[in-house]
């Protein structure tokens, strides 16, 4: 996986000095792929939000209730909802890489102990051990 995703949110951060750990070489392939899927995620949602807003100048016009609208408006606050998701997940991404950057990531910012290597796999985003975690969120919540 050497390709990049070039758009133009995507403001590729410059690679940071190789760290000694492999634990960060495993963290930054997981970010750079999660980083990539996101990016991915986030075009189709912006795509889809420009479509649904297109679509809708068409029904605005009438002035009937028009189901048509009311599904149309829907699917835009899901469209949109997916939209701001992907963002959130993105802000995430590039603080993670950042805390990577650093020399920080791994590390509770509650305790200030290294998180479970596991719980990084499964929520490489995350900035504190699960004993810190303010919020519990079950692993079913993940992904779309
Ligand atoms: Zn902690």
């Amino acid at each position: 996986m050497s390709e990049r995703p070039s758009g133009p949110a995507a403001s590729t951060p410059p690679d940071g000095p190789p760290a000694g750990a492999g634990s960060d070489q495993a963290a930054r392939a997981l970010l750079t792929a999660e980083r990539a899927a996101v990016v991915t995620r986030l075009a189709a949602a912006e795509d889809d939000v420009r479509r649904i807003i297109g679509a809708g100048q068409d029904v605005a016009t009438d002035d009937e209730h028009d189901p048509e609208g009311i599904g149309l408006a829907l699917e835009r606050a899901h469209a949109v909802a997916a939209l701001e998701r992907a963002r959130d997940q993105l802000a995430r991404l590039q603080d993670a890489q950042d805390r990577l950057a650093r020399g920080d990531y791994g590390r509770c910012s509650g305790c200030g102990r290294r998180i479970p290597a596991e719980r990084l796999q499964a929520l490489p985003t995350a900035t504190t051990c699960t004993a810190c975690s303010p919020v519990r969120r079950p692993a079913a919540r993940r992904g779309r």
